[in-house]
């Protein structure tokens, strides 16, 4: 019997299908906290009162009879054609059955046709006639008040929503245009699990939004590439028909068939050098801009699907660390952190406000794409603090920037320029003795400080260890600055 995210993972790629099937199951770690059981708030937007509730392992007859005695069935269990399926809520209506995805999320765009298509197949062949499908999802213009209201928090639509997040097409409309008999696809399932995982071809379903976990395995580490190697080549089409033709390192590349990304000249330069490209003026001309005393700022947050506190919208961040290094010209450095384990944005934005001194610039690691957007929600939150705030982000310059615009690029850099890859070409110790060494992990790790059931020393370790991390992310900014001036051979700073 498959579900249907078995069906998803074989159209994405029949061997990673056959290695997650047989795979031991790892408990899912979300990248968005949701604490709260949604289909719970759902009932009570839906105003049902009474309903038969499906339970992961239901024998799927529970459901099939259940349907005769109740009007609203809450996520039931169906199976049919080798298919199992989990239905959020299904209600009889005059004609039929009336169906309702639920999607968590803002705007629903239809990117899976097949999980819709494959839910109403099984339902239709098990005899119950869908007179209409709904999806509900969340509202993003909700603010929660003391407590969620869930009549406000979600919407439900008639239809997707496009690009620009307007209604287009109607759930049902899609699902009778897509919908296939998948009957061919478990057949094709079932005979790909009877002999080995077939072998790897690499697709972009290898590397789509998130690289696949079985990367390594089916392609090898790429550490064992060279640190030139051609397929270090960033966004580049043509670097495995360049390696096919014996273009094995990145100063064979074959200039007209780059994209003519600066990134891209600064990596072939850099191998036709030492290993090393810096366009000093450049970087000089970045380094004009910073002046002492230097602070280097990282956050760490969450961000919540169902939003926990007063004020907050569906999928909003909550800031709950930060930390600081301010160097001094003579590159005295001193440290200060902030961790909370509740909802302490206030607090956390005043500590700010003391923590930076008033004068030189605040430097941090993606500071466009996270902290200077944390800074803007605060002053958002709390008017009275804006203007401070706001002086903040006015003295942000963004550490990433040298690298991402190709003004530097060491070919120990392998075609990324994450603050973890730079920091390890240093000649110091990094992040590899750290029990917390991925953003992702901290965020894991803090859930744990107010929802587990860990003893007062354990949450102490585990705070201990996201200081230490934090605190790692801008000792390495001041690592990597140091060497940025050291590469534009002169100290501007004066
Ligand atoms: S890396 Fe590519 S070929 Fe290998 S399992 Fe993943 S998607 Fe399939």
């Amino acid at each position: 019997m498959f579900h249907i995210t078995d069906c998803r993972k074989y159209r994405r790629c029949p061997r990673l299908f056959a290695l997650e099937f047989n795979a031991e199951k790892r408990e899912f770690q979300p990248f968005v906290r949701l604490d709260e059981e949604v289909s719970d708030l759902v009932i009570r937007k839906l105003k049902i009162k009474d309903y038969y509730r499906g339970m992961r392992g239901d024998p799927a007859e529970n459901a099939a009879a259940a349907s005769e005695n109740y009007d609203w069935l809450v996520k039931a269990r169906f199976e049919y054609g080798g298919l199992r399926i989990k239905v959020p809520f299904l209600h009889r209506a005059e004609e039929g059955w009336e169906l309702y995805f639920l999607f968590i999320g803002l705007y629903p765009h239809g990117d899976d046709p097949q999980y819709y298509c494959n839910t109403v197949w099984v339902l239709e062949h098990l005899g119950f006639q869908i007179t209409d499908a709904r999806i509900i999802h969340l509202n993003a213009s909700y603010v929660r008040g003391d407590e969620l209201d869930p009549d406000e928090m979600f919407v439900i639509s008639d239809s997707f929503y496009n690009g620009n997040n307007n209604p287009t097409q109607p759930v049902m409309d899609l699902i009778r245009k897509r919908m296939q008999d998948p009957t061919e696809t478990i057949a094709a399932m079932e005979k790909c699990l009877k002999s080995e995982a077939p072998l790897p071809v690499r697709t972009s379903a290898c590397s789509a939004r998130v690289r696949c976990r079985y990367y390594e395995d089916c392609f090898g580490k790429q550490t064992e590439e060279e640190d030139n190697s051609i397929t270090t080549l960033s966004a580049s089409r043509f670097k495995y028909d360049m390696k096919k033709e014996g273009r094995k390192y990145l100063r064979n590349a074959d200039v007209d068939r780059i994209e003519g990304l600066r990134m891209q000249y600064a990596q072939i330069l850099a191998d036709r050098k030492d290993g090393i490209f810096a366009d000093r003026l450049a970087l000089r001309s970045w380094l004009d801009r910073i002046s002492f005393p230097v602070t280097f700022l990282d956050f760490e947050w969450e961000r919540f699907a169902i939003p926990p506190y007063k004020g907050m919208k569906p999928f909003d961040v909550m800031p709950f660390e930060y930390s600081i290094h301010i160097m001094e010209a003579d590159r005295s450095l001193t440290h200060k952190v902030y961790l909370s384990v509740h909802d302490d944005r206030r607090d956390l934005a005043e500590n700010l406000i003391r923590d930076i001194p008033k004068t030189g610039s605040v430097i941090a690691y993606n500071a466009e794409g996270a902290e200077k957007i944390r800074i803007r929600e605060f002053v958002d939150l709390y008017d009275d603090l804006a203007a401070d705030l706001l002086r903040i982000n006015e003295r942000m310059e963004d550490l990433q920037l040298p690298f991402e615009s190709g003004t530097v690029y060491d070919t120990r850099m392998r075609g990324t320029w994450s603050l973890k890859t730079i920091m390890g070409m240093m000649d110091e110790e990094g992040y590899e003795n750290l029990d917390i060494a991925q953003g992702m992990d901290a965020v894991f790790e803090w859930r744990h400080l107010d929802t587990s059931d860990a003893s007062e020393e354990e949450k102490q370790k585990i705070i201990e260890n996201l200081k230490k991390y934090c605190g790692m992310d801008t000792y390495a900014m001041t690592v990597v600055f140091e060497w940025l001036i050291t590469l534009a051979d002169e100290s501007p700073l004066g």
